[in-house]
């Protein structure tokens, strides 16, 4: 499970804890420092990037260059990156032969080959490609493991994308992030009879009211005075704002779950609804939150500030 920026903004202990409940024991995470919050909770976690003064036991740690190699300390576990199509890091299959190599040299210890798609949730044949493609550096490095006498290396390609583009984990593992949380995006065309549609988000983000007030037709609220009333009207005053993640691009331009309006700018603490119910759901699916401000569920969940308080129910 892919537990990386706070667990996709859910909160990485929390995360970390219900994994260990239901038996899950790989991590992906980003660094060291998330690393070292759910060391306790998995048999093997693979970090990133990052490079640690002092390498964990459980812990194996992304190699994305080889540049990278002489930097890791004495007797690292590692996985080497390779570069499949995505072009954004990682070791061409021309490298990949120096990298054994170095790493040897180094006392690194490498014990997995993986790659990223970067376009498996996109209705195109791009994400085979580089599946073929890893396929190639997938036979060769069994070949260097050969000639490095490495007597087991752990390979694997897949995000939660491939995996449903796929319908079979490929390989030794997959390493599922948004699927886990219930975003991935459901496209009948790209995930046909994969069950996806049974995924629910799992993240609901609530806010509650500061204070009541009733408005007269013709007054505005807000900073700018951008939105005004129609008619007299009751306007509730909730608790989140920009600083907590959302985006301002949803002022005056979203409704809830339950079909109440943002009315005029969010804040930075607070926004206005055409309600005074003291708990509001604000959304519970990131994907249709995101989709009203123009990006997508991972930049909304992601951007969901590690101080607010998560309940799990
Ligand atoms: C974030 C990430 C994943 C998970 O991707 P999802 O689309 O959320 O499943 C997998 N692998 C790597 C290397 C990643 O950075």
């Amino acid at each position: 499970m892919v537990l990386k920026d706070n667990a996709y903004g859910h909160g990485i202990s929390l995360m970390a804890a219900l994994c260990h409940e239901y038996g899950i024991k790989k991590a992906v995470v980003r660094n060291q420092t998330e690393a070292l919050k759910v060391r306790d909770f998995f048999d093997y976690i693979l970090v990133l990037a990052d490079i640690p003064d002092e390498p964990i036991t459980n812990v194996v740690y992304a190699l994305n260059s080889i540049d990278m190699i002489d930097k890791f300390p004495k007797n690292t576990r590692v996985e080497i990156k390779v570069d499949s199509g995505m072009h954004r890091n990682g070791v061409s299959i021309y490298e990949l032969d120096s990298a054994f190599f170095l790493c040897q040299q180094r006392g690194l210890h490498v014990e997995g080959v993986f790659t990223h798609h970067r376009s498996a949730d996109e209705l195109s044949s791009e994400w085979f490609t580089q599946e073929e493609n890893f396929k190639k550096l997938k036979e060769y490095a069994l070949e260097l493991a050969k000639k490095y006498q490495i007597a087991r290396l752990n390979f694997h390609s897949q995000n939660s994308a491939a995996l449903f583009r796929a319908g079979e984990c490929l390989h030794d593992m997959v390493r599922v992030g948004i699927a886990a949380y219930g975003c991935l995006y459901e496209d009948k065309n790209l995930y046909k009879d994969r069950g996806v549609e049974q995924l629910q988000p799992v993240l609901c983000l609530f806010a509650s009211k500061i204070a009541t007030r009733t408005l007269k037709a013709g007054e505005r609220i807000g900073y700018g005075g951008i939105y005004e009333a129609e008619k007299d009207m009751v306007v509730g005053t909730y608790d989140v704002g920009y600083a907590d993640g959302l985006f301002r691009k949803a002022s005056n331009n979203y409704k809830t779950p339950e079909g109440y309006s943002i009315l005029g700018r969010i804040s930075m603490d607070n926004l206005s609804l055409d309600t005074d119910k003291e708990d509001v759901c604000i959304f519970n699916n990131a994907n249709s939150y995101a989709a009203s401000c123009d990006t997508i569920g991972y930049e909304v969940l992601v951007g969901m500030r590690a101080y607010i308080k998560r309940n799990v129910i």
